[in-house]
Parts: C-alpha cells; structure tokens; sequence
C-alpha cells in the first residue's frame, strides 16, 4: 500500500512510498482508511517543529471501515465505520489510564507521530480505542471527530463553558472555529474569533458565514477596545488561546475578566513564555492547559455532529486524492483553506 512518511529528522523529508499492510494482534483490528484531514501538527512535522519519530507514516485524524479485527476483539467486526482515539500503546494500568486519561499515559505512542498513522490505505489500533461513526455521517466528516474532540476536551471539558458567558477564542483554524460553535451551543451569550489578514482567504468568512458573534480581524481593528466596548470594561468570562503566538498568550491574560477562566491548547513555539503572573493572581484566574483529548471527548464531538449542530462539511473546504497530498499541505498552510481532508 502507499504510504506517506516522514522518512526523517529535518524539514521536508515527506515522500509517498510502498510499504506492507500492518499485521494486527489479538487486541487490535484493521482498519481500511477512508479520510484523513491535514492537521497544523502535521505541518509542523514536514517543518521538524514537532515531535516524532521517524520513519513514520504520518497523519492521524482518519475515519474508515474495520475490514480485520483481532481474536480478542469483542463488540466490533468486519464492516463496521469507525473513528479512534489516539492512545495506542496506553498501558491501561497507571493512574492517568485508570482514570479515563489514557492520553496523558506515559507509554502512549499517538500514531502519524510515534507510530504509523493514516494517510495511507490502511491502519492498525488497540480495539478499546474504537468510536462508531453514525450512520448519517460520511467518512468525511468522521475525519473532523479528533480535532473537534480536541476542542470538546479544552474547551467544555477543562475549561467550561456556561450560558450567558462571554467567550473570546483566540485563533481561528478549524479547532478555534470548532470550538467558537461549541461555545456558542453551549449558550455563551456572546463569542469573538479572531484571525489575522491572511485569515480573510477563507477561514474569517468561514466562522461569519456559520454565525460566530464576532469575527475580528486583528489588523483591521483593535481587539483590546472591541472587547473592552463589548464588555463595558469587564473583560470575558473564557478566553480560549488556540493561536499559539506570544502576543495572544499576553493579550489572552489581559482580555480575561476578574474571576475569569483560559483555556490554553495553543502551542508556543517555544518554551518560556513570559506572562503577567501577579495580573493573574490578583484577578484570580483559573488556568486550564489542555492537549489531546479522551473517550468522552470523542462521544460529546460525534454527538454535535450526529444533531447537527457542530457541521464538519461547513468546515471541510477541500477534498483531495491521497497522491496529492503536496497541494493538500499547501492550501492548509497558506490559509485558503479550512480543513482539508486526503482520500488514500
Ligand atoms: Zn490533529
Ligand atoms: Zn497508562
């Protein structure tokens, strides 16, 4: 089958090669892939700015049909559409993995970074990591359940969300919109996105077209008093920081009201990070950081989805043969698109 990998340490180093089918354990099934979207992380690995180990098959957030499945396997056979979480290898025995956090187990090996991943023809994974796909989802949208799953997780499950909070997200790639709509459905009575310049090619028209209260663009108009006007001076009950940039982190603290909360998923490109941390204890802030995601994650995203009130094909702007996979890259990173989704 063909299989796109990360061949080694260094930028680029992204090739389409042969490799075999996987052979799956008595635990595990085989899935056949049907769609798997182009995730940021992914970006930073053809950049080398991410964790992983290569040679490695990349991509992880797939959806596709089990076509195996492993002696031990119970509740699961040939045929069915599935989507699963990222914790293979999980040892199911320490506290974070007793404790339904199996993403934060130490011997996890997230497959398209540490193990082989999705963009390819077909994957392997623990059975336990298993969600069933609704039957009126295609594949498609199936493949938006681990990034909305990452913003259920940051946002509503460690954060919190309340009706009538004011809520302004920080970043407005395909989790910041996700989760700008999760804020929203969950009653927040007023939600700010915001983007830069290059964001208006499609994703700030994307998060006005689905409804999102308040789209700015940050170098048109000033976010401090937009948010001071809007809050007549109390700053936001959430901020959520999925932009990742210095700037944000600080604006994030300072937007933030008395008594508020910020949800951090962002990724800075570096580890020391300066903040205003007397601003934060004297406003008594509570600071929820956040990564991957767990299995209540993935049932509230599928849930969204299956009422129709998160839509992933809103978000889904491009559809691309796996082979193409150059051009996918490209119009993820140059802001034309949303999300985009490979077909192997
Ligand atoms: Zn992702
Ligand atoms: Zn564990």
């Amino acid at each position: 089958m063909l299989a796109l990998i990360k061949t080694s340490n260094g930028i680029g180093n992204i090739e389409l090669q042969e490799v075999d089918i996987p052979e799956i354990s008595s635990s595990e099934v085989l899935i056949r892939v049907r769609a798997c979207g182009i995730c940021g992380s992914d970006l930073k690995i053809f950049d080398d700015q991410h964790p992983f180990i290569p040679p490695v098959v990349i991509g992880h957030e797939f959806s596709g049909e089990i076509v195996e499945v492993g002696s031990e396997v119970v509740n699961w056979k040939v045929g069915d559409r599935v989507v699963s979480e990222q914790h293979v290898g999980a040892c199911g025995h320490c506290r974070q993995c007793l404790t339904g956090n199996a993403f934060a187990c130490k011997f996890k090996q997230a497959p398209g970074y540490f193990t082989d991943g999705a963009f390819t023809e077909f994957i392997k994974v623990p059975a336990w990591l298993l969600h069933r796909i609704p039957d009126t989802l295609s594949f498609e949208e199936a493949a938006f359940t681990e990034p909305s799953a990452v913003a259920v997780h940051g946002v509503l499950e460690r954060t919190g969300i309340n009706p009538g909070d004011t809520v302004l997200v920080l970043g407005c790639g395909p989790i910041g919109i996700a989760a700008a709509k999760m804020a929203q459905i969950t009653g927040a009575s007023d939600v700010i996105i915001t983007g830069l310049e290059q964001d208006e090619k499609a994703r700030l028209p994307k998060a006005r077209e689905i409804g999102i209260d308040h789209v700015v663009n940050i170098q048109k108009i000033d976010l401090d008093k937009f948010v001071n006007e809007l809050t007549n001076g109390k700053g936001v009950d959430v901020v959520i920081e999925l932009a990742g940039a210095l700037p944000a982190i600080q604006q994030a603290f300072n937007l933030v009201g008395p008594l508020g909360r910020l949800g951090i998923i962002g990724q800075p490109p570096t580890d020391d990070v300066q903040i205003p941390y007397r601003q934060a204890l004297f406003k008594a802030l509570k600071v929820s950081f956040s990564y991957s995601s767990k299995f209540s994650s993935w049932e509230k995203a599928l849930s969204m989805f299956e009422r129709k009130s998160l839509k992933p094909t809103e978000l889904i702007t491009h559809i691309l043969p796996l082979k193409d996979w150059e051009e996918g890259f490209q119009l993820a990173r140059s802001g034309e698109a949303v999300k985009v989704v490979l077909i192997p």
